[in-house]
């Protein structure tokens, strides 16, 4: 097979992808292409038509396209090489790439592969929901898709299972076409979205939330009639007598995503049973030398800012490494106590600073986020607040970390 030789190839033009192939640009890396499954660049920001994008970042409010414009623009005055319409089909761990298009196979061998994919959204299937297999069951982002991309309205009574952000932006969405939306119902004793959008998509229109909820069956032959919706106990089981039905045409699923690591498994990366992203270092390498990963490939986020500053601490990292400076072993393993689902990086190799990205497992007031090394605290941070929904970030200086035993990252309160 023919190899094209590049030096960095990045599997996505989302936000991530886009951040980080301008960062090595400004870093003097100009052998880079991009990969595109879809016809433009701009990832899922190309549907996500409402405000709040940029807030971090451009301080200022933009629509997720405005977002991914800015990125594009500059991609194009640097006249990056970008392909679009064109899947990759797999990465092996020598960092070769073959991608489809309807131009046929194309190959590439790459010295580093920064993945930036993206992720999917949980389905029906996922759930598991019992009853029929009508029409008009929708995840959240294809309604989103059908409604802004496509001008189809999906529906005219809708009843939402899920509080993640894109089921609240639903909710507002479809509320402003014209549905009736009955209600959002998540299974969950707190919202997993943002408090900005519980706010701004569900109280301002006055759409009830209830938690502690979950739809325990789906009703309809060829269109959806109904769903009915139980109340859960405190180990998120329905509890029986508690049933209820609600008509609706419309159901959208909001319960999740999962990062795309097709690819990143293809090439033998090892990935975290509990971000389903890849395990990285601070230079957000993976377990395989030379290729890397950023975005909500590596850990879902809640805001684009963050997808796009972690892409761009990743170019840093990958310009050191084409430069055949090698990076240094990430020896350092960080931990987490139980009131936190996971960190990123998970490895650190303690001689450079870094940012620390923490998510935690439940609503926490007044508490203090503290990392330890062989039992003694080297940083604490007093947190008001802490929701699962908001990532927290800690810039963490390598100074502190004194040997290379374990850090221990945990939630007091
Ligand atoms: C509905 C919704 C609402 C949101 N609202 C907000 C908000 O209000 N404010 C905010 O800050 N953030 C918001 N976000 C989050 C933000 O959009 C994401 O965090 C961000 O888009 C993630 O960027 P990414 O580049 O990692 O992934 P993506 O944007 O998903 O881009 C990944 C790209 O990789 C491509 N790709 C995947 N596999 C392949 C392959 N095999 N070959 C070639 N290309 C491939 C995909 O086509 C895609 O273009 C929202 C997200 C959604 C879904």
């Amino acid at each position: 097979m023919n190899f094209v030789n590049k030096e960095v190839v990045i599997i996505g033009g989302g936000p991530a992808g886009l951040a980080a192939a301008l960062e090595l640009y400004k870093k003097g890396i100009h052998d880079i292409l991009i990969i595109e499954r879809e016809k433009n660049l701009g990832g899922i920001l190309r549907q996500c038509i409402h405000d709040g994008f940029g807030l971090t970042r451009f301080k200022e409010s933009l629509s997720g396209p405005e977002y991914a414009q800015r990125f594009i623009d500059e991609i194009e005055k640097l006249k990056i090489p970008y392909i679009t319409n064109t899947t990759v089909l797999s990465v092996t761990k020598d960092k070769k790439i073959t991608a489809a298009s309807k131009a046929g196979f194309m190959t590439w061998q790459a010295k580093a592969v920064i993945l930036t994919m993206g992720c999917r959204e949980r389905t029906r299937g996922a759930l598991g929901i019992p009853g029929e297999r009508p029409a008009g069951v929708f995840t959240a982002g294809v309604a989103q898709s059908y409604i802004n991309l496509y001008n189809t309205m999906v529906g005219k009574n809708v009843v939402i299972l899920g509080s993640g952000d894109i089921g609240l932006i639903m909710a507002r969405r479809m509320t402003l076409e014209g549905a009736n939306v009955k209600a959002v119902f998540e299974i969950l004793p707190y919202a997993s979205g943002l408090s900005r959008n519980i706010q701004q998509c569900l109280n301002d229109y006055s759409i009830p939330l209830y938690l502690s909820h979950t739809v325990t069956n789906i009703h309809g032959s060829s269109r959806l009639t109904g769903v009915t919706v139980s109340e859960v106990d405190h180990d998120l089981k329905p509890i029986p007598g508690t049933e209820k039905k609600y008509d609706c045409d419309t159901l959208i699923l909001s319960v999740g995503l999962i990062p795309e690591n097709e690819l990143s498994l293809s090439a033998g990366v090892e990935l975290d049973q509990r971000t389903k992203g890849a395990i990285v270092d601070e230079n957000y390498q993976t377990s395989v030398d030379g290729i890397f990963a950023a975005g909500n490939v590596l850990h879902v986020h809640d805001l684009v800012d963050f997808v796009s500053l972690e892409a761009e601490r990743l170019s840093d990292s990958v310009s050191i490494y084409l430069q055949n400076k090698n990076l240094p072993p990430s020896n350092v393993k960080i931990i987490t106590s139980p009131e936190i689902t996971y960190t990123i990086p998970q490895y650190v190799s303690g001689t450079k600073n870094f940012n620390l990205s923490i998510r935690a497992k439940e609503p926490l007031k007044d508490c203090k986020i503290e990392i330890l090394q062989d039992g003694s605290v080297i940083k604490s941070v007093d947190m008001k607040t802490v929701i699962p929904a908001e990532m927290i970030n800690m810039p963490v200086n390598y100074k502190l970390i004194q040997s290379e035993k374990d850090l221990e990252v945990m939630v007091k309160c």
